[in-house]
C-alpha cells in the first residue's frame, strides 16, 4: 500500500509512514499535504504522498550499519574506478588492509573484479587509478530508503525533497 514521505517543518525528510497515519496527521492539522497521487481516501480527501509537519521535530542521528550491501547501495552498484555496473562487484579497501587501511565508509568502495585485481595491494595513486568520488559516510538511513523508492519508480515525486541529502 502507498507510503507517505513525512517532511520536518524545515522541509527535511523525517521518516516514511503509512498513508493512514499521514491522513490522520493532516486531518488533525498537525501536517500539511504537499503532494498527492490523484487518488482519494474519500471524495474531497486526496491521498497524500508527501506531507510536511507544522512543527519542528529534533531527530537523533541514526547510524547506518557498515555492510557490504549498504556500501554497494551507496555507490549505486557501480565500480568506483571504471563505472562498471553489474553482478561482479567486490569491496575494495582504498588503502589496502595489509598497509593499515581500515574498515570504514571512507576506506571501502565498490569495485569490479577486474579493477580490484589490477589494483592489487596498491593505493589508487600507485596503481594509476582514479576514484569517481571521495567515499563518504551516508547522510542518513532515511536517505537510503527514500532513494530506493525514487529509483524504483514507486515514489518518483519524493526525489525533489531529497536534493542535498545525497551521500
Ligand atoms: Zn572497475
Amino acid at each position: 500500500m502507498a507510503k507517505v514521505l513525512v517532511l520536518n517543518a524545515s522541509y527535511e525528510p523525517l521518516n516514511i509512514t503509512s498513508w493512514q497515519r499521514a491522513v490522520i496527521l493532516v486531518f488533525k492539522g498537525k501536517a500539511e499535504r504537499l503532494e498527492h497521487n490523484g487518488k482519494f481516501v474519500y471524495p474531497g480527501c486526496p491521498l497524500p504522498t508527501v506531507i510536511r509537519l507544522r512543527y519542528y521535530v529534533r531527530v537523533p542521528y541514526k547510524e547506518i550499519p557498515l555492510t557490504r550491501r549498504n556500501i554497494f547501495y551507496r555507490d549505486a552498484h557501480t565500480c568506483q574506478y571504471c563505472n562498471y555496473s553489474g553482478d561482479e562487484l567486490t569491496l575494495d579497501h582504498v588503502l589496502p588492509r595489509s598497509r593499515g587501511g581500515g574498515e570504514s565508509w571512507e576506506n571501502l568502495v565498490t569495485a569490479c573484479v577486474r579493477c580490484n585485481v589490477s589494483k592489487g595491494n596498491r593505493t589508487p595513486q600507485e596503481a594509476g587509478m582514479v576514484l569517481q568520488g571521495r567515499p563518504h559516510r551516508p547522510h542518513s538511513s532515511l536517505y537510503f530508503e527514500v532513494r530506493r523508492c525514487v529509483t524504483s519508480g514507486t515514489h518518483p515525486e519524493w526525489g525533489k525533497y531529497t536534493i542535498g541529502l545525497e551521500r
